[in-house]
């Protein structure tokens, strides 16, 4: 039997987020059905809503930073029970074939559809959308289901599942360690994530941003150094400096500046955006350091697990601000202004009830 759900969803790309009713499935053996209890808001929300990527199917319900507890679990689910807090991010099905599936990177899959996404699918084998964690209820395979560490905060978990390991992999993947010089460009939802983990890493970071008003904010996550993008001498300074960088810029705008600022074999790791630069990029800043540019996509399930537990034996978080859903319009209007400090979290448990 499917089970009655209410969430916000759009209608069209201009349209405002507005609450409807749908179904979600019937538990399949596999299935663990979710309360859910807090949404992160990602950037990648209003990106999707927009359809920025081109690829949106509407209705569109975002969510991919999702914490709850367990309902309801279906016959075959064997590491999960009712009541268990638990965590879903940005896929909730692969082809598990693939040799990335094989190799745990499931956000790489190469079957025929790649992942699903927990949002915006693409379409299960049903002919459906997939619908994301602006909802009070979800259903999703054990297999990419995540545990939650009992010591951390709940609202401050829910970014973890996106903006936590998208930040935390390629820290990983890079090979980031203790004494070396790492910059995280723009301090947002992913950026503030990203300096928290890579001073717990112990990396000495280095904030570039354009908002001069972070710079506290910044020495209190974790970073030693802040500069304004826009100081061009003391972007002049830094060239040459970093052992890797990680930039969570969200629109098109000018890499060349920032590849500058690596050392030799150094890579800048883009995270923040998915379409092209706005500048054609400079190989010859690239050759003659021989730098790498590189992007990086979310992490895979085990490497969320692992980021959950890293950030449960570091007591790290998110810095979140808890709102009601009704008010998550003016939640994209602020992430696009760059209001938000650090994270909006949707408190569903408590504010989504049917109108
Ligand atoms: P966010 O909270 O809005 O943070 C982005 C930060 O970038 C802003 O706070 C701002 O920091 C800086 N910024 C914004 N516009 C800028 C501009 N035009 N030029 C320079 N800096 C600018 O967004 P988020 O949730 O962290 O997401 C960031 C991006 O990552 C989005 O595009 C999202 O779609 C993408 N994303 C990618 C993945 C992946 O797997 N690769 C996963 C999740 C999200 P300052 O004020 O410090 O400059
Ligand atoms: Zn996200
Ligand atoms: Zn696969």
């Amino acid at each position: 039997m499917t089970t009655s759900a209410i969430g916000y969803s759009t209608k069209h790309s201009y349209s405002a987020l507005q609450q409807i009713a749908f179904e979600r499935r019937a538990l399949e053996p596999r299935d663990v059905q979710i309360d859910i209890l807090y949404c992160g808001v990602c950037h990648s929300d209003v990106h999707q809503c927009a359809n920025d990527w081109k690829n949106t199917m509407y209705p569109c319900m975002p969510g991919h930073e999702i914490v709850g507890r367990v309902a309801a679990v279906g016959p075959a689910v064997s590491r999960l029970k009712i009541g268990d807090m638990v965590g879903v991010g940005c896929m909730v099905d692969s082809c598990h074939a693939c040799a990335a599936c094989r190799d745990n990177l499931e956000q790489y899959c190469e079957g025929p559809k790649g992942f699903t996404g927990t949002y915006n699918g693409p379409f299960k084998p049903d002919g459906t959308n997939t619908f994301g964690g602006y909802s009070n209820i979800i259903v999703v395979d054990e297999r990419f289901v995540l545990t939650i560490p009992t010591n951390l905060h709940l609202p401050g978990v829910a970014p973890l599942l996106c903006a936590g390991v998208t930040t935390y992999s390629p820290l990983k993947h890079w090979k980031v360690t203790s004494g070396q010089r790492v910059a995280v460009v723009g301090l947002g939802g992913l950026g503030h994530m990203g300096v928290k983990l890579a001073a717990a890493m112990g990396a000495s970071v280095t904030v570039l941003s354009t908002s001069p008003d972070k710079r506290d904010d910044a020495m209190r996550l974790g970073a030693v150094e802040f500069f304004d993008t826009a100081d061009h001498k003391a972007m002049q300074r830094l060239e040459l400096t970093f052992d890797f960088m990680l930039s969570t810029i969200p629109d098109a705008h000018d890499i060349n500046p920032y590849i500058k600022l690596l050392k030799r074999d150094a890579t800048l790791a883009v995270v923040g955006l998915l379409t092209p630069f706005a500048n054609p990029t400079e190989n010859g800043q690239v050759a003659f350091h021989r730098r790498c540019i590189a992007g990086s996509l979310i992490g895979g399930i085990k490497e969320t697990q692992e980021l959950l537990n890293f950030c449960g034996e570091h007591n790290i978080i998110s810095d979140v601000e808890v709102i009601d859903i009704k008010d998550v319009n003016d939640a994209f209007k602020k992430l696009q202004k760059g209001q938000v400090r650090y994270r909006f979290v949707l408190d569903i448990g408590n504010t989504l009830r049917p109108t």
